[in-house]
């Protein structure tokens, strides 16, 4: 048997050849042609060429046919394409070296460059629920997936409980906007954001909720997020966002391990509490000290939101700040 150095027959090589475009068959046939002898050009050339225009003509009826049917069959298809255009890019931008950092102010301050064989991805640390605000899954899906919209999550939870996985967990998606928690104020940058199909003002369904609370302990066990660090769109952006709304269960979040709650029985508070500092060490921005204290009571009072601390709700503001020491 006439083998390649590859260890290709002849004719195996042919048929791989005619499958890829009229310069690549032409330049693997020739370094071939040097190694096992294959008949000489022109006229072995011309067959090879006759027949693989021969299929591609064929093929390309066909090819149109089951690319126009996997896009009638999936609306997201362009978006998809899309995504794995832009996660190439960072893909190379992060393999680079010496390392390139975004930017086109960017410029290479090391003389040096060292590789250090001891690294991995940097992780999320924080999750962000909210509710979209919407009328369905499928409207928050487009949304997320039209450039001009400049927003995003990393999940979209249905009504349901379908969730829908819309961009790599390491990844940084558009859905905190301006906030802070604490001194974080890149918050899209350390935490992986949720969004819950609720049309501002509904209750959540169980399934919902139970698909949540699975994802969650996912999300907990694979990047060890304190369980703190769940905490609600409002808490992080007082006075512009108010999601998830009032019927958000975080009280049981809170019993599987997602979030602080206050204990059921509450001791007295002490005279000189101060509730701001408290606020500000759970990590609310108080800037405007009444949008920070709703925020605090959507989260943990639910009940009354106004923008009021009562005797009960400084209880459960003391009973929290201890725990969040
Ligand atoms: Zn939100």
């Amino acid at each position: 048997m006439n083998k390649s150095i590859t260890g290709k027959t002849k004719s195996g090589f042919i048929n791989d050849a005619l499958l890829y475009n009229n310069r690549e068959a032409k330049m693997t046939y020739r370094k071939l042609n040097r190694s096992c002898n294959l008949p000489t050009e022109p006229i072995y050339w011309i067959f090879v060429q006759n027949r693989f225009l021969m299929i591609k003509h064929r093929l390309s009826p066909l090819l149109f046919i089951i690319i126009f049917a996997s896009c009638a069959s999936n609306p997201y298809a362009p978006a998809n394409k899309l995504y794995k255009r832009q996660a190439k890019g960072f893909a190379k931008s992060i393999s680079s070296i010496p390392p390139i950092t975004a930017g086109k102010d960017s410029i290479i301050i090391a003389e040096n460059w060292v590789g250090t064989v001891n690294f991995n991805l940097r992780k999320p640390n924080y999750v962000i629920i909210h509710h979209t605000a919407q009328n369905s899954a499928e409207q928050t899906l487009k949304t997320f997936t039209t450039v001009s919209t400049q927003v995003s999550a990393h999940y979209v939870i249905g009504r349901d409980g379908k969730i829908n996985h819309m961009l790599n967990d390491y990844m940084r998606s558009w859905h905190a906007g301006v906030s802070r928690w604490g001194n974080e104020t890149d918050l899209n940058s350390a935490s992986i954001g949720i969004e819950l199909d609720n049309n501002g003002s509904e209750i959540f369904s169980e399934a919902q909720i139970n698909s949540l609370l699975k994802l969650l302990g996912s999300l907990k066990k694979t990047y060890n997020i304190p369980t703190a660090n769940f905490i609600g769109h409002s808490d992080i952006a007082p006075g512009r966002k108010v999601d998830p709304n009032a019927n958000f269960p975080w009280k049981t979040l809170s019993q599987k391990g997602f979030g602080l709650w206050h204990d059921e029985i509450l001791e007295p508070t002490p005279l000189n509490f101060n509730p701001a500092n408290a606020l500000r060490i759970i990590g609310y921005d108080v800037k405007n000290i009444e949008s920070a204290i709703r925020s605090f009571k959507l989260h943990f009072i639910q009940t009354d939101l106004n923008p009021a601390l009562t005797e009960s709700d400084i209880n459960v503001l003391f009973n929290l700040y201890k725990k969040y020491m």
